[in-house]
């Protein structure tokens, strides 16, 4: 039996006549650019996640780079964030103008130190960048006070979290809902994944919204009327019809990823206790929506080629921290400088997940585990 490491094509066999529903009502109705789904997705992703705002755009990296253009950064100016995230989260920041800081991750969730951002401030700090890991949350209560006491903007990038959850001073909040703005992707792999390309910028501060929506259609408001110069980048119709097709489904889908997820701890419990694996950890305080499931692993690429000799899929996320990356050789960092990170690097493997996985698949994933620590 071959295992995808994901399989979309089940998700859609479940949802599709309504989807093409919604697809057909777009065609039919020639609403193709910011039109009703578009507006109706807005406000049905702001009530789930509980902000007041939500803004369509064209990515999760246009999604960052937006409300980071609007911080007019000055090449010198630093935004914090963390090494061991896909490139696009230090590279909006690049794009934007600005420097990427990076502060190591936490050796168990993977997620940046929050502890450890406090001391990585200077005079020239002007944004904190954390990204909400294989879908937990990264520590927000320590991030906000950091960002309230240095004046900081506190963007998250949630691409792979949205509906995670975590408990803070007793009340759950949702990504999106604790910092000033955060960031959401909608491409095809994320938990909810369009047809293409698509983002989405939530916020509670209705000057930003404001400035959001203006900025995604070329900075003017009204149409040829131009009071910043702004860019093209819009959550495009069809998108958000499938979006909206899709969303109802959405916890649901969560759920049966952390019982997936749940199924793989009890079984791989033994490699563990063998010092083979570390499962993912995930805190009392976090409900994560498991956009993946990753293992710190022994011998990770002998592990990889076994799993892919058995049909399995599998996937590193990520091989190369971004300190190191050659496009951020101008920041002068050396290896080494990023311990966690770089170990991270070197021992994860991400295992399929998805919500439609069958146990017997399960079983023929941990049974592949099992029999490379065996030999
Ligand atoms: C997927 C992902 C992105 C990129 O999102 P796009 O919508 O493809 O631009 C950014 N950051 C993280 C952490 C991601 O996982």
């Amino acid at each position: 039996m071959t295992v995808p490491l994901l399989d979309l094509k089940r998700q859609y066999t479940n949802i599709e006549a309504d989807l093409w529903d919604r697809l057909t009502a777009v065609v039919e109705g020639k609403a193709f650019i910011l039109d009703r789904p578009v507006a109706e997705l807005e406000e049905a992703v702001a009530g789930m996640l509980g902000v007041t705002h939500a803004i369509g755009v064209a990515s999760r990296t246009d999604a960052l780079l937006l409300p980071l253009k609007l911080l007019d950064l000055a090449p010198d100016h630093e935004v914090v964030t963390t090494p061991f995230t896909f490139f696009a989260t230090a590279g909006a920041i690049h794009n934007a103008g600005g420097r990427p800081k990076f502060v190591d991750i936490e050796p168990d969730t993977f997620n940046i130190d929050a502890a450890a951002v406090e001391a990585a401030i200077g005079s020239d700090t002007r944004a904190l960048v954390p990204v909400h890991l294989f879908g937990q949350m990264a520590e927000m209560a320590p991030l906000r006070a950091t960002a309230d006491r240095h004046d900081l903007m506190l963007l998250e990038d949630a691409a792979q979290a949205i509906g995670a959850r975590q408990r803070i001073g007793g009340e759950w909040k949702r990504t999106g809902a604790v910092g000033d703005a955060a960031a959401f992707s909608f491409f095809p792999s994320k938990n909810l994944g369009g047809f293409g390309d698509g983002g989405m910028v939530v916020t509670g501060d209705s000057g930003l919204a404001e400035r959001l929506r203006r900025y995604r259609v070329h900075g003017g408001a009204k149409m040829y009327h131009h009071e910043e110069v702004g860019t093209n980048s819009r959550l495009d119709a069809l998108q958000a019809a499938v979006l909206l097709g899709k969303l109802p489904h959405l916890d649901g889908w969560s759920e049966a990823r952390r019982r997936n997820a749940a199924w793989y701890d009890a079984r791989l419990e033994s490699l563990e206790d063998r010092g083979q694996v570390v499962r993912p950890v995930v805190r009392g305080h976090n409900e994560s929506i498991y956009n993946q499931y990753t293992l710190r692993v022994e011998d990770r690429d002998g592990l990889k080629d076994h799993l892919s000799s058995r049909g399995i899929g599998s996937a590193v996320y990520y091989p190369v921290p971004l300190h190191l990356q050659e496009c951020f050789a101008y920041l002068g960092h050396r290896e080494g400088e990023f311990p966690e990170s770089e170990r991270a690097a070197r021992e994860v493997i991400s295992l399929p997940v998805f919500p439609e996985l069958t146990e017997a698949e399960l079983n023929t994933v941990a049974e592949a585990i099992e029999e490379y620590y065996a030999a």
